[in-house]
């Protein structure tokens, strides 16, 4: 196979594989810490862990890194799998973090007795000064050099529950003049006095990320751990803690090696479950799965599909370098997945009734609507016409500027699947509120017909008054007025000296959903929604979806994604 079109790490991976490193095995994790729900970020880490293991016929397990009680919780975890699930793909094998914490411990234990690790009783204050800079060394802590016995003994006490949370921690013993910042002395165990989703109380000292992550890696036998750029200077640590625990056999052989690839960050998008938890908790929106949010269950919810999110995350591709993504890339293909997939049919959201006056009082037709031009082998449905429709309000204009091609007085449109009608005028209100239209339609124009073929320039689209069901429509903008959140938050909390709730507030768009309670959508809806039908398209509006929240006595849409990008810049 040609490089040519591979990105960096599939690169990596077929000159391994052509190598024959690993015995020729290729073997990835997927690593959520299930403090939260997955995000849009986390796609492009699925896509590339799980698809990557799927082309090239190796494995890639479900790992759940968690090493911090405090913030994990199950539910989290049932909805990772979930929404791993929804996108398209499956494990392996399923772990945990947790399931090596004996293997760790002993570890850890190893370590104090070869004299490279001490238990450090300064506070996280000390640590962190005693640190120095990139330019400047650190300084020793006092206990650097304890007694092995002192530290075994106190190490046991940091698990035993007698060690109160942030008096002591286990340090790894590097080198306090690094230049990397990691390798002077990291923090390999602290004490957390909070019960484990999964191991309960048996124990009261966690591994922190760098102790832990790589040798879960090199336990379950991972030959590439891809992660995100903001890990390249961990990864130094990450190879030198595979060398202590490989020690006395082959270094080379059959270890993990560490890749990084950018982080997805999209404009007028915030992500971090850190900040999604927040804005669930103190209810900037509607729960985890408002299809405002950038989780996949929100995205889920407002009808994203599973195959646009894959095809946007081809689209951007791996690189080395961070980028600010555009919005509007991963809504052209979402709209270009549900242009496959949706089925078209009508709905008017902001109505007002047009009368056909030539038409027959209380005759009716059935006239022919295609489920979806883009696959005409899936058929047709019928929608009822009358005398009287509901058009949108928009779709008329009195006094229309030339270029106006739908309705006005003197002019004619097609009203879809339908006739060729000619508006002849309007009735107000006191207010001068257009209450109603009227035209008169051309027998001879029914699509099919002879008289079908005159050019008309518009066609607008149009429900029978008397068949159609009343519904709510969700329209949703963009949650955030700032192109870049992420900065905004921080550089407001810098600034204004605030928290992130209040910065948050201050970016957020107080117009990001409309909700319409005056819509009129055609019987049809109905039957899709007994189906379980998920994508549908509204002619002329945009995609939709059902909520979660319908019913089949009140069916409830959440706008997907509008027809064009009319996202004002
Ligand atoms: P968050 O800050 O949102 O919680 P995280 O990196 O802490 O993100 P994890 O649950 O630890 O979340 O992430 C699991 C995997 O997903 C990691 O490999 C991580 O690098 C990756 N990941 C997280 N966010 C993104 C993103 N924005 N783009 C690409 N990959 C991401
Ligand atoms: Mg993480
Ligand atoms: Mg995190």
């Amino acid at each position: 196979e040609s490089m040519a079109g591979l990105n960096f790490i599939e690169q990596i991976v077929v000159k391994d594989l052509a190598q024959g490193k690993n015995d020729g095995r290729l073997q990835t994790r997927f690593p959520p810490e299930p403090n939260g729900y997955l995000h849009i970020g986390h796609a492009k880490a699925i896509c590339m862990d799980f698809g990557i293991a799927k082309k090239y016929n190796g494995i890639c397990n479900l790992r759940f890194d968690d090493t911090n009680p405090l913030k994990e919780d199950m539910e989290y975890m049932d909805a990772i799998k979930e929404d791993i699930k929804w996108l398209g793909f499956d494990w392996a094998g399923e772990y945990y973090a947790s399931d090596y914490f004996q293997q760790l411990w002993d570890l850890a234990v190893r370590l104090i007795k070869e004299g490279r690790a001490y238990v450090d009783e300064q506070s996280a204050e000390q640590i962190a000064q005693q640190k120095g800079t990139p330019t400047r060394p650190g300084t020793d802590s006092l206990y650097r050099n304890r007694p092995i016995e002192e530290s075994l003994e106190l190490f046991e006490k940091m698990n035993s529950g007698e060690i109160e949370e942030g008096k002591m921690v286990l340090r790894a013993k590097i080198d306090m003049a690094n230049s990397n910042m990691h390798f002077r002395d990291p923090i390999i165990y602290r004490v957390v006095n909070h019960p484990h989703p999964r191991t309960g109380s048996k124990w009261k000292a966690y591994p922190m990320y760098d102790f832990a992550h790589g040798q879960s890696d090199f336990f379950e036998g991972v030959t590439h751990s891809l992660c995100t750029l903001e890990f390249v200077p961990h990864r130094p640590l990450y190879d030198l803690f595979i060398d202590w625990v490989k020690e006395g056999q082959d270094l080379e052989d059959h270890r993990p090696r560490q890749y990084e690839f950018n982080k997805l960050n999209l404009n007028y998008v915030l992500l971090s479950k850190r900040n999604l938890l927040i804005m669930v908790k103190e209810g900037l929106v509607d729960g985890w799965d408002d299809p405002r949010m950038p989780t996949l269950c929100g995205f889920r919810r407002r009808g994203y599909s599973p195959e646009g999110i894959r095809k946007f995350v081809d689209k951007i591709g791996y690189t080395t370098f961070d980028a600010l993504n555009d919005f509007a890339l991963l809504e052209s293909a979402i709209r270009e997945d549900l242009n496959e997939r949706a089925t078209r049919v009508s709905a008017v959201l902001k109505p007002v009734k047009l009368v056909i006056t030539n038409y027959p009082e209380g005759q009716t037709e059935e006239m022919q609507a295609i489920d979806n031009p883009e696959h005409p082998e899936a058929g047709c449905h019928t929608i009822t016409f009358s005398r009287e429709l509901w058009i949108e309000q928009d779709d008329f204009m009195e006094d229309a500027p030339k270029k106006y091609f739908r309705l006005t007085p003197g002019k004619e449109v097609r009203l879809k699947n339908a006739y060729i009608v000619e508006c002849s005028g309007c009735k107000k209100d006191d207010e001068g509120n257009v209450t109603e239209i009227y035209c008169t339609y051309d027998p001879d124009s029914k699509s099919g017909m002879p008289g079908a073929n005159r050019k008309v320039k518009g066609t607008i689209h149009w429900l029978s008054t008397q068949h159609c069901n009343k519904s709510e429509v969700r329209l949703y903008d963009r949650l955030w007025m700032v192109e870049n959140p992420r900065d905004e938050l921080a550089s407001l909390q810098e600034n204004e000296k605030c928290d992130a709730l209040t910065a948050m507030k201050k970016m957020i768009n107080p117009h990001s959903l409309d909700v319409l309670n005056d819509c009129y959508v055609e019987p049809y809806l109905e039957e899709l929604y007994e189906r379980g039908e998920k994508y549908l398209q509204f002619q002329r509006i945009g995609y939709f979806t059902f909520d979660k929240n319908s019913s089949s006595e009140k069916l409830i849409f959440n706008r997907t994604v509008s027809l064009k990008d009319s996202w004002k810049k």
